[in-house]
C-alpha cells in the first residue's frame, strides 16, 4: 500500500478503554506500518451496522424480556459471517469489537466473507431446552427482521454458549419463513450434520489451533527466535477454557503430538499436573459433574486466573476475551501465546509481552478454522452436494489400478498400510482436513511474508493485521466506495 496524502494518526487512547478499542488500537499499529490514507482506514475500523433487538417471551408463566445484538462489522464482500455469543454478561461494544475481528480473521485465512457478530444476553444453563429453543427461535426471527439472518447476506455460526443444536434452531426458523428459498440451509453454519452440517465443523477451530502450531513449529528459526526448541513433542502447555476450543485443542495436542497439558483453567478453578493431565478423563468428569473439581488425583485450585502464570512453554487461552492484562502479563512464564479464544490478550498486554520477547501468535489466525471449515459447510450447501460424493470411488479405481501395475512391474505385492493408502478415496472429512490444514498454512506464509517485507511488522499480530488490511483496503479502493 503506497503512502498516502493523507496519512492516518491514531488516536491516543488510555489503558483499555473497551474491547472494540483495543481491537481498534492493533488495527491502527497495522494502518501506520502501511501509511494507509486515513479515510481509508477509517471506513475499514468502522462498524458499519449494529442491530440491537429486544423482545419478550414467556417463560413458565413470567414475561422475560431478552437484549441481543447483530454487528456486522463490514459488507465488503457478503454474506457477513460470525457466530452468535449466549452469555449473561454480552454486550454491544464485545459484539462489535468480535465482528471487527471476524473481519480481519476471513481476510487473513481468504475466506470470502464479511464480517459479523451476535450476542444475547442470557445463561443458557437457567432455562430447559423447551425455552432455550423458543427464545433462539424468536431471536432469529428478530434477526431476519433486521436483515440479519440470509445465506446471501448474514450468515451466523456457533460460540460461546452455542452450538449445534442453536444453529439448527435458527436454520429451521429461517426455512419456516422462507420456504422457497432453495438454499435456505446455507443462511447459518455449524449445524447438525443430519440437517445440513458438514463433518468436522465441531472440532474445526480446535483442530485449526494444532494445525497452526504445527505450522508454527515447521520454521525452526521462528520457533527459537520464540525461545523453543524442538517440535511440540513434550512441550507443557496451560490451557484455559476446556469448552468446544479448548477440549478440541487439547485432545488432539496430546494424542497426536504428544504434549502435556500441565493445567486445564475454568471459571471455578484449575486443575493442574506437572506430568499432564489426562485430557478424555477431565472431558468425561465435566460431563459428569460439570465442574473441575473432584477431579480424582489431581491438584484442583480454585484460584482459576493465577494458573495463567504457572510454568510453562506454551499458554493456550482458549476461553473468552481479555484474560491477560495489564496486571497479569508482566508475569506470565509461558515463551509462545497461542490466542485459541478471540481476544484473549488486551491492547496494552500486548505491548507488555512485546516488550518482554513473549511471542503471541494472533486469534484472528489461530482460531480461524472455525470460519474456514463454516466456509466449506456454506459451499456445500450451496452446491447441495457432499463434498467427495463425486470423485471418491473414481479415485479409489484409479488406486487399485497404480497398485496392480505396481505389483505387475515389481512381481512382489505392496505391503497392506500403503496399500490402503494408495487405494482410499478421499472421504468429506479428509477433503475438509485438508483444506483446513491448507488454509492455515497459506495464511501462516502470508503473515511471514507480510513480517518480512515490513521491518516496522515486529509481531506476528501486526504482520496478520498488514496482510488483513491490505487486503480489504484494496477491495475498497479497486471497487471505488459509494
Ligand atoms: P465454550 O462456551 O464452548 O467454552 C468456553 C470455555 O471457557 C468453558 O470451558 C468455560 O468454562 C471457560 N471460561 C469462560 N469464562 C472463563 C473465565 N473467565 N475463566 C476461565 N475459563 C472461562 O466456548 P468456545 O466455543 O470454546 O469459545 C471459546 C473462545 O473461542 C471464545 O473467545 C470464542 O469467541 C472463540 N472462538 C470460538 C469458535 C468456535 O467455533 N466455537 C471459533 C472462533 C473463536
Amino acid at each position: 500500500m503506497s503512502a498516502a496524502a493523507s496519512s492516518y494518526t491514531p488516536a491516543a487512547l488510555p489503558e483499555q478503554a473497551s474491547f472494540t478499542a483495543s481491537v481498534d488500537r492493533m488495527a491502527d499499529r497495522a494502518i501506520a506500518v502501511l501509511g494507509l490514507d486515513a479515510g481509508i482506514a477509517r471506513a475499514i475500523k468502522t462498524c458499519q451496522s449494529i442491530v440491537e433487538v429486544n423482545f419478550a417471551v414467556e417463560i413458565k408463566g413470567r414475561t422475560e424480556v431478552f437484549t441481543g445484538w447483530r454487528a456486522t462489522h463490514s459488507h465488503h464482500r457478503l454474506p457477513a459471517k460470525g457466530g452468535i455469543r449466549y452469555a449473561p454478561i454480552v454486550n454491544q461494544d464485545e459484539v462489535r469489537a468480535l465482528a471487527a475481528l471476524m473481519s480481519y480473521k476471513c481476510a487473513i485465512v481468504d475466506v470470502p466473507f464479511g464480517g459479523a457478530k451476535g450476542g444475547l444476553i442470557i445463561d443458557p444453563a437457567r432455562y430447559e431446552v423447551a425455552d432455550l429453543e423458543r427464545i433462539t427461535r424468536r431471536f432469529a426471527e428478530e434477526l431476519m427482521r433486521h436483515g440479519c439472518l440470509s445465506p446471501a447476506l448474514n450468515v451466523p455460526a456457533p460460540d460461546m454458549g452455542t452450538g449445534e443444536r442453536e444453529m439448527a434452531w435458527i436454520a429451521d426458523s429461517y426455512r419456516r419463513q422462507h420456504p422457497d428459498d432453495l438454499n435456505h440451509l446455507a443462511c447459518v453454519t455449524g449445524k447438525p450434520l443430519h440437517l445440513g452440517g458438514i463433518t468436522g465443523r465441531t472440532e474445526a477451530t480446535g483442530r485449526g489451533v494444532v494445525y497452526a502450531l504445527r505450522e508454527f513449529f515447521r520454521g525452526a528459526d521462528d520457533v527459537k527466535a520464540a525461545g523453543l526448541a524442538g517440535g511440540l513433542a513434550g512441550k507443557r502447555i496451560v490451557l484455559q477454557g476446556f469448552g468446544n476450543v479448548g477440549y478440541h485443542a487439547a485432545r488432539l495436542l496430546c494424542a497426536e503430538d504428544g504434549a502435556k497439558i500441565t493445567a486445564i483453567i475454568r471459571r471455578e478453578g484449575a486443575l493442574i499436573c506437572e506430568a499432564g493431565l489426562a485430557v478424555e478423563a477431565v472431558h468425561e468428569h465435566l460431563q459428569a459433574t460439570r465442574t473441575l473439581a473432584g477431579f480424582p488425583g489431581e491438584q484442583f485450585s480454585p484460584q482459576g486466573a493465577a494458573a495463567l502464570e504457572l510454568d510453562c512453554d506454551i499458554l493456550i487461552p482458549a476461553a473468552m476475551e481479555a484474560q491477560i492484562t495489564a496486571a497479569n502479563a508482566p508475569r506470565l512464564k509461558a515463551q509462545l501465546v497461542v490466542e485459541a479464544a478471540d481476544g484473549p490478550v488486551t491492547a496494552d498486554a500486548d505491548t507488555i509481552l512485546r516488550e518482554r520477547g513473549i511471542t503471541v501468535l494472533p486469534d484472528a489466525w489461530v482460531n480461524a478454522g472455525g470460519v474456514t471449515v463454516s466456509y466449506f459447510e456454506w459451499i456445500r450447501n450451496l452446491a447441495h452436494l457432499r463434498f467427495g460424493r463425486l470423485e471418491r470411488r473414481l479415485d479409489e479405481a484409479r488406486g487399485e489400478q497404480l497398485v496392480t501395475a505396481m505389483e505387475a512391474l515389481t512381481g512382489k505385492p505392496v505391503p497392506a498400510p500403503l496399500r490402503g493408502n494408495l487405494v482410499k478415496g478421499a472421504a468429506e472429512i479428509d477433503l475438509v482436513r485438508s483444506g483446513l490444514d491448507d488454509t492455515l498454512r497459506d495464511a501462516w506464509q502470508a503473515i511471514r511474508e507480510a513480517r518480512a517485507a515490513h521491518p516496522a511488522a515486529t509481531d506476528y499480530r501486526t504482520a496478520a493485521y498488514v496482510v488483513a488490511i491490505s487486503k480489504i483496503a484494496r477491495h475498497y479502493t479497486d471497487k471505488g466506495l459509494r
